[in-house]
């Protein structure tokens, strides 16, 4: 038992740079696994829980605090300017062939210059992304810089340490060591959307494009907001010298996915043209099915000898071509701009278009995003306007064939009131959005029961907009809890909604009852809460009541949430609509309690009850609290004959007498962590 507050041995030094070196050791291994094999052995909650535990032992022992920590991926300052920075190597650029004549060319110009019939390339998908250059100094990451003109580029080093894909410290198994790698920094399409959804609701302008966005992520000053953007990266080749260890370009990739970096999965030797010439035409269409943007494919002769003897030009390699695929671009004509009103009562304009397939699909609408984008490009009925489908999402209107108008276009104007309820549309205030600020608008109840039921939400299958919105129009669902009353009789007399089709919903629907505190946030749409945040908040917060209680203070020390998401989150749990709303959804079952952290972390405290007093060090006592309710304690505020443990912090209140007289285990911080990092109870070392 212990006794007193002088209790615990910290452990010496060297055993505690060891657990974080171990620590650190297993944080890398799981980022990788993760990250890049996408292929994770933990729970996300382990996962912090590892994060935590290393995060807590550089805290107290900043003596061993290292740059190429996990945990020091994010500096916290301001990046003041981006120094210029000269490649060793200069960056060339690829040859390009816009069309296969031209790829013929290359690859015959190859075969004369070389004298051989028999050529193996290399197939790279060319990721549609910002070229960089990261320099390795004995395996640890120094330096990140853009391609720039080739000699010249910008020192990213803070911003590009934020992408988990690039390992800050490279695998001990690899021979490479001192070295440059180049790659593409690019932004997925999931990511890329969601970051554009926000920045709409914010009233902010989305970017055009995932390459746009991580042009104008990497050029942020700040490495924070830099790492709440989904930047990825993939590698493609070294930079200055370790050629000569490899014979072929293919090895090279290989040593490169040993060391820990990022190879493309979809990268292929390719023994003859013919191959190459198919690889080409299948992946015209089969580009559509990635999270990633690839505007064509990189052909790259393998053998680095070969390499070698067809050198380069100044501008480019004479060894590789890039394939550019046609522009995802198409002219036709905008019948009608019509407004949509989405889930927080933003009024969109979207162009209703003459239906053109564009990469693969059927497009038909086009996003005009508000009304001063439509004014900029002078969009009007009847033009006949360029399309472009960005990322693979939403299409975009990118010019204004002004030379095909005839004089019967018409002018947009922007309603002053809501399309579908009729109330003001105002602009609040500097958004450039015009808002219904109606909340019983039948277009946002349905956009906000469609976003409870989506995927990221609770996932409720065949809670399709159409059928919500005759559930609305008919007033059987007017907010969500409404949702969890639904009974057979309200929905078989619906159209198109059979017996079968109306019990499969219903399930659906009880199914999503466990879905957990992440996933109700997440659906309750609170402005600027999305996936991330979502998650956040379910692991500081655990349960709604927690949540609901906090302070716009308590919110703004977690780390992720910035004073206006504070605010948003505050506004939200104050609202007493929104109160009712938890309350109701909480009593018709649905559960809101942080389920994963529960059910994945070791309950070794189960059945112990927690008392603290005075001030703690290392936590505030809310944090401490949390720390070991997640174990299946329980935390009382004051002792009783049920106290199993109190923790002693600085100045201790009247409790810590209490309990010397109650024969209850006292324990100081010290061993209150040495305790959380073993998990074990009593603590091993007491
Ligand atoms: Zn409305």
């Amino acid at each position: 038992m212990v006794k007193g507050r002088d209790a615990g041995d910290p452990g010496s030094k060297d055993g505690i740079k060891r657990r974080i070196e171990e620590l650190r050791e297993k944080v890398r291994y799981h980022d990788k696994k993760y990250y890049i094999d996408n292929d994770p052995e933990i729970s996300d909650s382990e996962y912090d829980h590892l994060f935590r535990q290393l995060k807590e032992l550089e805290e107290r022992y900043p003596e061993f605090k290292t740059q190429n920590s996990p945990t020091q991926r994010v500096g916290s300052g301001e990046i003041d300017e981006f120094e210029t920075v000269e490649h060793e190597v200069t960056m060339l650029s690829l040859d390009k062939a816009s069309n296969v004549e031209e790829l013929q060319d290359f690859y015959n110009t190859v075969q004369d210059t070389l004298n051989e019939n028999e050529i193996m390339l290399i197939m790279e998908p060319k990721i549609d992304g910002v070229g960089v250059a990261l320099t390795y100094d004995d395996g640890m990451l120094k330096r990140g810089a853009t391609r720039g003109d080739g000699s010249q580029g910008e020192d990213i080093t803070e911003n590009v340490r934020t992408i988990h894909e690039i390992p800050l410290v490279l695998n001990e198994d690899s021979i490479l060591r001192d070295i440059e790698v180049r790659g593409e920094v690019y932004m997925p399409l999931d990511g890329f959307k969601n970051m554009n959804e926000t920045r709409e609701e914010k009233g902010k302008e989305p970017f055009a494009n995932p390459r746009n966005a991580t042009a104008g992520t990497l050029r942020l000053k700040h490495p924070r907001e830099v790492s709440n953007r989904p930047l990825s990266f993939f590698a493609y080749s070294l930079g200055s010298h370790s050629h000569g260890e490899f014979s072929t370009h293919w090895q090279m990739l290989e040593e490169l996915g040993i060391a820990g970096l990022p190879i493309n999965d979809h990268v292929r030797e390719i023994e003859s043209m013919d191959h190459a010439l198919e690889l080409v035409e299948t992946w015209e269409d089969k580009r559509h099915a990635l999270n990633y943007d690839i505007d064509g494919l990189v052909f790259k002769v393998n053998d680095i000898s070969f390499q070698e003897k067809l050198g380069s030009t100044t501008h480019h390699p004479r060894w590789a071509i890039a394939y550019k695929f046609p522009p995802k671009r198409k002219t036709t004509k905008v019948k009608d701009i019509e407004v949509m009103v989405g889930r927080t009562g933003v009024l969109t304009p979207v162009a209703r278009l003459e239906p053109i397939h564009l990469s693969g699909t059927e497009v038909s609408r086009a996003s005009l995003h508000n009304e001063e984008e439509v004014a900029r490009r002078d969009v009007r009925i009847g033009d006949v306007v360029l399309v472009e489908k960005a990322g693979e999402i939403i299409p975009q209107v990118i010019k204004v064939m002004k030379e095909e108008r005839d004089g019967s276009e018409q002018e947009f104007v922007m309603p002053r009131h809501c399309p579908a309820c009729g109330s003001e549309a105002k602009q609040v205030g500097d958004e450039v959005a015009r808002r219904c600020l109606n909340a019983s608008c039948p277009a946002q109840v349905t956009r906000r029961l469609e976003h409870w039921g989506s995927r990221d939400a609770l996932d409720i299958d065949g809670l399709g907009p159409k059928l919500l919105q005759k559930l609305v129009e008919r007033e059987i669902v007017i907010s969500i809890p409404d949702l969890y009353t639904l009974e057979l009789d309200d929905l078989v007399h619906l159209e198109r909604m059979g017996e079968k089709s109306s019990n499969n919903l219903l399930q659906e629907i009880e199914k999503s009852k466990t879905a957990g505190l992440k996933r109700v946030l997440i659906g309750l749409g609170i402005r600027y809460v999305g996936n991330y945040l979502s998650d956040v908040l379910a692991n500081h917060y655990v349960s709604i009541e927690a949540l609901v209680n906090t302070s716009k203070g308590e919110l703004e020390e977690i780390d992720d949430v910035g004073e206006e998401i504070a605010e948003s989150i505050t506004m939200f749990i104050s609202n007493s609509n929104n109160l009712d709303m938890i309350h109701r959804l909480q009593e018709l079952g649905i559960n809101m309690r942080a389920n994963e952290l529960h059910r994945d972390l070791s309950q070794y405290l189960e059945g112990n009850t927690f008392v603290f007093t005075g001030k703690l060090d290392n936590f505030t006592r809310e944090e401490a609290a949390r720390e070991v309710e997640q174990h299946g304690a329980r935390v009382t505020s004051s002792i009783s004959g049920n106290t199993d443990c109190l923790v002693v912090g600085q100045d201790p209140g009247s409790k810590f007498d209490n309990a010397k007289e109650e024969d209850i285990m006292i324990m100081d911080e010290a061993t209150f962590i040495k305790m959380l990092e073993e998990e074990t109870f009593p603590p091993v070392s007491a």
